[in-house]
């Protein structure tokens, strides 16, 4: 067997694992913390061609605690109704997108890999990594060394394998925007289940969705002008960020301060990053994929779907190219256009939710009604790009590709 060191047990760790098994290789899996991500408390929204990409893999169950997301509503702060827009076409087997904790979409991964047989060892952050004669060789924090035949690096945004394959590879770009959110119980906000709300406040931008259950999620993205330090955002304790949060949306005629207000628990802010343009995938038998290869701005809502597509197309190479460094070399070649031309999409959504000054506040509501115009009456061609992509693991890699 060809043993792959698989670096990250986040999304794209557990699911290149279970591709490359598929493939005929012996995965390992290695995360640096002791019990992954039970602790984790935010979600996202796996968008239909991700959820298909895990749906071809067989791992679409990972899912199972989330609920379907087809639809988006958006909304200008002083409450007019801009558009009603699919979230994407439905996939195979009425496949949609899908929200899901994040704790429970990892911990669910980790558990199906480790059922199907695959070691995962916990506690054990690369330090270092090598080629040797015969293939590569990982160095730990904790002082073990573990050889291996290839080794991937899934190791997300601040990738240690990154700077390993290039020691001059780019840093992640600041968005100028910061995330928080949380979960509202016990509040009345309009809407149903199945319904992403987008609210395009006077001064920013708030999201939330209706869970199966009458939990309110959401998310806001504050706009912060330059790259605050982690000490800086640290020192903003709990109360004071809920009083910044209730005065930002003071002015909108929206759920959002309600929603914010029966919010117990709001997460700390953190900064949006992205990754644009990483020129070094790939040192020979060491690769990197996920976001530790191409983070897109949460704004796209894309990040994990990328990492699980990059998970069927990196299994089927190795299936498919019988020489390793080939294999890995193709993966590259194959996911480079679509990813970066899916960061430069996740900055232009990132961009519109900057509400620096007044005169961009008023440029962003003149040219969205127009967006959002152009999007509802040709849906199909604008954006068909970004969630009609699938990736099937049944066809050949040489196979051209074809749309849904
Ligand atoms: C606020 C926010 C909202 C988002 N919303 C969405 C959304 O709605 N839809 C969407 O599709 N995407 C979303 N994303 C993006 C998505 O979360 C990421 O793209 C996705 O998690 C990438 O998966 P990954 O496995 O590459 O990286 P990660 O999920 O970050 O996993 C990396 C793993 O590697 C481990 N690790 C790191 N360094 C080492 C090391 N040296 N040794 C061993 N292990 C290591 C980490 O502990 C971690 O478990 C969002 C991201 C953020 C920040």
């Amino acid at each position: 067997m060809t043993t792959a060191l698989i670096i990250g047990g986040g999304v794209a760790g557990p699911a290149s694992a279970m591709a490359l098994q598929k493939a005929g290789y012996d995965p390992v899996v290695f995360e640096a913390y002791d019990r992954g991500a039970e602790g984790v408390g935010t979600n996202l929204v796996l968008a239909v061609n991700g959820h298909t990409a895990l749906h071809e893999l067989g791992i679409s169950t990972a899912l199972d605690k989330g609920f379907d997301i087809p639809r988006n509503r958006y909304f200008m702060g002083n409450g007019r109704s801009l558009s009603l827009v699919p979230n994407g076409k439905a996939g195979p087997n009425g496949i949609v997108s899908r929200a899901v904790r994040r704790a429970d979409l990892y911990v669910a991964l980790r558990d199906e890999a480790i059922r199907r047989g695959i070691p995962f060892e916990f506690g054990m952050r690369l330090v270092d990594a090598e080629h040797t004669p015969n293939g590569v060789v990982g160095h730990f924090e904790n002082g073990r060394k573990v050889d291996g035949d290839l080794l991937i690096g899934a190791d997300g945004l601040h990738s240690t394998v990154r700077k390993i394959i290039d020691p001059e590879a780019p840093r992640p770009r600041f968005g100028r925007l910061v995330n928080t959110g949380g979960y509202a119980d016990g509040v009345s906000a309009p809407g149903e289940p199945g319904t992403e709300y987008m609210l395009l406040g006077k001064r920013c931008f708030f999201s939330y969705v209706h869970d199966a259950d009458g939990q309110i999620w959401w998310y806001a993205a504050p706009h912060w002008p330059e790259e605050p330090t982690r000490e800086e955002l640290a020192a903003i304790g709990p109360d004071e960020w809920r009083g910044r949060l209730l005065e930002l949306f003071s002015q909108d005629k929206t759920a959002a301060r309600d929603i914010i207000a029966a919010t117990e628990d709001i997460w700390a802010p953190w900064p949006i990053q992205d990754l644009p343009t990483v020129p070094a995938w790939q040192d020979r038998r060491m690769v990197i994929m996920g976001d530790a290869a191409h983070a897109v701005s949460p704004a796209a809502g894309q990040g994990a779907s990328m990492a699980i597509e990059d998970s069927v197309v990196l299994g089927k190479c190795l299936r498919d190219i019988p020489d390793v460094e080939e294999a890995l070399g193709r993966f590259v070649s194959l996911r480079r256009p679509r990813v970066e031309k899916m960061v430069a999409f996740g900055k232009r959504a990132g961009d519109l939710m900057i509400v620096s000054s007044q005169f961009r506040r008023r440029m962003r509501d003149l040219v969205l009604p127009l967006f959002f115009k152009r999007v509802t009456l040709n849906e199909t061609a604008s954006l068909s790009w970004v969630y009609d992509h699938r990736e099937r693991w049944d066809e050949p890699i040489s196979a051209p590709r074809i749309a849904a």
